[in-house]
């Protein structure tokens, strides 16, 4: 399926000196690369998401080979959206990775859901140790069925973050004002005359319409609903009929991402980027949600539970993240970042937007034609 490939990301990848990253063949047996099926999602997701992305060629998507936890969004002959390497395998790795951690989701391995042959020793028991077989360190499919789970959410928000800053015109503006290179995720406009408050104002907005795209699909397909029960037993949330679950893991996942990015952008030592830590970014797509969910009637959660929702899902990926980085949880500095800062932050983007709005109106395409979602969802 991949012999045949488009001009455009060739080009986008080739003015930033970068190759192409080929998903691996199968392997008999079965096994296929995760490479493979995330871009054959990512392929299905675009083309549902636009008509203008569902024409043969309408879009150009693939992946770099790079050690940065990045993706790049270019627009030329076509809209263009690649991913790096590593931010796919990073967030593969810690997914699956943190469902070793038993302390973190004892209720998965309950007995009553899995087994009394394919479970683990229930609850109270985790801690005894079985003196005649070593632990074969496999993961139970019930946690590697939610690691992908919250894999394909995470990689979700990446691919519609990247769609947002083409939907609303991002792209056209920074390539018509600023740089002709593709919008990247690290280093954008680097040595350019990048304005870092109005590019902040534009991460915000692409967070913002991913985050409405993620929940809208979260709502319709409910990914997390069998993990309801497990989850409700362990966590006093917020109810919200059958979607609490659903609710909690996607923010868990979208947390999970902002905190491997920020790891990344550490590791490179950039002094100015335009996103905020992963807490501070979390809470400020808080409203957008809230808001989201209750004009469509997908929730009947108040603003108050959400931020109880978001901040418990919020703690426990950074928690998790922690835990196998073998650092101490700062919880106060989670929390810190949902006391002020945000409102603080959005107002500047706001600031920033009144420059931006006008200049972005030349760009900024309608609503999107999609099969499955009401239009309505992109016109905040
Ligand atoms: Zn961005």
């Amino acid at each position: 399926m991949m012999t045949c490939h488009d001009n455009a990301l060739d080009e986008a990848l080739k003015s930033l000196g970068l190759i192409r990253f080929d998903p691996p063949a199968p392997k008999p047996g079965g096994l296929v690369h995760v490479f493979q099926i995330l871009g054959e999602l990512s392929h299905a997701r675009l083309a549902d998401i636009a008509e203008e992305y569902a024409a043969p060629g309408g879009v150009d998507f693939g992946f770099a080979e790079h050690r940065e936890f990045n993706a790049f969004a270019q627009r030329s002959s076509k809209d263009v959206i690649c991913i790096y390497s590593s931010t796919v395998r990073t967030m593969w790795s810690l997914c699956n990775a943190v469902m070793t951690i038993r302390e973190i989701f004892p209720w998965i391995d309950d007995v009553d859901r899995l087994g009394e042959n394919s479970a683990p020793p229930a609850k109270g028991e985790l801690f005894f140790v079985q003196q005649t077989s070593a632990a074969s360190g496999e993961i139970e499919p019930i946690r590697r069925k939610l690691a992908t789970a919250l894999f394909d959410v995470a990689m979700d928000f990446a691919l519609m973050h990247e769609v947002g800053h083409l939907w609303n015109g991002h792209v056209d503006l920074l390539r018509q004002e600023i740089d002709p290179l593709p919008l990247r995720e690290m280093r954008p406009g680097e040595a350019k005359g990048f304005d870092l408050a109005e590019a902040q104002a534009l991460e915000f907005d692409a967070d913002s319409f991913a985050a409405q795209k993620v929940f809208a699909r979260a709502y319709r397909e409910n990914q997390f609903k069998e993990f309801s029960e497990g989850l409700l037993k362990d966590h006093r949330l917020p109810l919200d009929g059958d979607h609490t679950a659903t609710w909690y893991f996607t923010w868990f996942a979208i947390y999970a991402f902002f905190r491997l990015f920020d790891e990344a952008c550490a590791a490179a030592d950039l002094q100015k980027r335009p996103q905020p830590r992963a807490a501070l970014r979390q809470a400020c797509l808080l409203s957008t949600v809230a808001a989201v969910c209750d004009r469509q009637g997908w929730s009947k959660l108040t603003m108050p539970n959400w931020e109880v929702l978001a901040t418990a899902a919020g703690l426990e990926a950074e928690g998790a993240i922690c835990r196998l980085r073998r650092v101490a949880l700062d919880a106060n500095a989670f929390r810190s970042a949902w006391q002020g800062p945000a409102f603080d932050q959005i107002e500047a983007y706001l600031q920033s937007w009144d420059v931006l709005a006008p200049r972005l109106k030349l760009f900024k395409r309608g609503a999107m034609q999609a099969k499955s979602e009401p239009s309505s969802v992109t016109d905040a």
